[in-house]
């Protein structure tokens, strides 16, 4: 076993056609955003690397499409309890990327664990069908895996993204050019060299780092790539649709979100604060399915209020590396920028500033935790997602009230809502428009639960059987 890549920080570099790769003229200089200061110097590869992972790629594909599922599983199981035994060096390194704290990156990278383990049962679990036909006659219907894929995954969960980008197509026999984001390499490093560890052949996974742009327009132009798996902002998941479209890529974009929360009179008020704020500062807002936009009824709207904003200002920020720490800085410098912006607008719009609001004074990108509230319907705040450690609150008065400001954005990832009234949590979670749905909870994401949403917030799912299903085609064979 090599422990090459995963010494604390290590010497960044991508992996194609079995090679390391630590040395480029164009780098890109991974921050501390807890500190600034600089981690190391990532090589970004060109057009001619990216032209040789896509050779490997194809290459890889061909022999892995025939490998045994039970030896797939095997490669997944393997690197699931090399991630297990690592999991002290690459959670330390993916909260100097990200900024996160010690103990979400440490339940990350297990969440990765497990998801690697669940995608080694589900790889021995494609089925096709016979369908009834005269005696004599055969028609089958076969799931093949559709071929090498280009994924590319955002810094927000640099160790969970990546393994969500490999684990199911390693699973359906797929290769992977994954490129994560440049902010975060370390983390996504420490998958990659996990599951080579495990035996996982190496034209199977190639890791490549570059400017997005660029490496996403050649990967996605090419013919070798069969299906295109995007995480990040819908803007740019737009694009990259757009350039897949131009040779009829399979699909699975998980977009951005701005979850609505809905907080009923007849909530278990003391719990519902406690989970709600805990869920805000969860790293440090930057969660595609961080709860966003507070719809509280009037009955109960001041209370919650005064509850709310004195639980979120008692939250301890700081470096995630540091004991006891509950929130950590913003992962770079346009995250304080884009929120400040998004503040004074729904400032000037007539919303009433809370608390927080600010960056917090040194060095690294902190921001205080923020609560807006009386916040109109046309600040930027309640039609962008924020991103941020922030909550726009509003009163609501009816249940078709609040179900139509719920739903009235193009986004639908996840949404929340907060009763104990049996009746009301049925017909609530009919209602909204969104693919994931949490009632008295905010926690979604699990290895046998698909993850993804509707509207722009993206379309098809990642994690279980869905996720393996997403990197299947279906072939017919009629035979006589
Ligand atoms: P961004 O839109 O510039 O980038 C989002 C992600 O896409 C990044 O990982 C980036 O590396 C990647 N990316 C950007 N341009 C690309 C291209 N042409 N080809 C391939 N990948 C490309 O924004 P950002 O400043 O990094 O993040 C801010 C916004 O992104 C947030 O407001 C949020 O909406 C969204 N975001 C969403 C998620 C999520 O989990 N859904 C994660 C991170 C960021």
């Amino acid at each position: 076993m090599s422990d090459t890549h995963v010494s604390e920080y290590p010497k960044l570099g991508f992996y194609i056609d079995a090679q390391w790769i630590t040395s480029r003229d164009r780098t890109h200089n991974v921050i501390n955003p807890a500190t600034g200061e600089t981690l190391g110097e990532l090589p970004l590869a060109t057009t001619a690397d990216l032209d040789q992972a896509l050779e490997t790629a194809e290459r890889g594909f061909r022999a892995w499409r025939r490998t045994p599922a039970a030896a797939r599983a095997q490669v997944l199981r393997g690197a699931a309890e090399i991630l297990r035994q690592r999991v002290d060096v690459i959670s330390r390194n993916a909260t100097r990327e990200e900024g996160k704290t010690l103990s979400e990156a440490r339940s990350e990278t297990l969440a990765c664990a497990d998801l690697f383990d669940f995608y080694a049962e589900e790889a021995k679990r494609v089925y096709g069908r016979v369908l009834v036909r005269p005696a004599g006659l055969r028609s089958l219907v076969m799931k093949e895996p559709v071929g090498p894929v280009a994924a590319f995954a955002p810094w927000n969960f640099p160790v969970a993204n990546p393994g969500r980008k490999l684990g199911a197509p390693i699973a359906a026999g797929c290769s992977v050019i994954l490129k994560p984001a440049e902010e975060a390499p370390a983390s996504a490093m420490a998958v990659v060299q996990a599951l080579i560890d495990a035996g996982c052949p190496p034209d199977v996974v190639q890791l490549v780092f570059g400017s997005p742009d660029e490496v996403s327009r050649h990967l996605l132009a090419s013919p070798v790539i069969r299906k295109l798996s995007f995480t990040g902002s819908t803007a740019v998941g737009k694009h990259l649709l757009r350039l897949a479209a131009e040779t009829v890529k399979l699909t699975t974009m998980e977009l951005g979100g701005h979850a609505p929360v809905i907080i009923f009179e007849d909530c278990d008020f003391e719990k519902t604060v406690s989970t709600l704020a805990a869920a805000k500062v969860r790293n440090a807002g930057q969660v595609c399915v961080s709860p966003t936009r507070f719809y509280i009824h009037e009955g109960i709207y001041d209370r919650f209020i005064n509850a709310f904003a004195k639980q979120i200002a008692k939250t301890r920020v700081g470096d995630g590396l540091a004991a006891d720490i509950q929130m950590g800085p913003m992962a770079n410098a346009r995250r304080p920028a884009a929120i400040s912006e998004l503040i004074s607008d729904a400032v000037s719009h007539g919303a009433r500033l809370r608390i927080g609001g600010e960056a917090i004074e040194g060095r690294g990108y902190f921001w205080q935790p923020t609560l807006l509230t009386d916040v109109p319907v046309d600040s930027r705040i309640m039609n962008e997602e924020p991103f941020g450690p922030i909550v726009a609150a509003a009163p609501f008065a009816t249940f078709d009230e609040v179900v139509e400001q719920s739903n009235r954005l193009p986004f639908g990832l996840a949404s929340f809502a907060f009763t104990e009234n049996a009746r009301q949590a049925n017909l609530i979670g009919e209602a909204i428009e969104a693919g994931m749905v949490g009632i008295n909870t905010t926690l979604l994401g699990a290895a046998d639960a698909p993850f993804g949403g509707v509207k722009q917030s993206g379309h098809g799912s990642e994690d279980g059987p869905e996720g393996l299903a997403a990197c299947l085609v279906t072939k017919t064979i009629h035979q006589v």
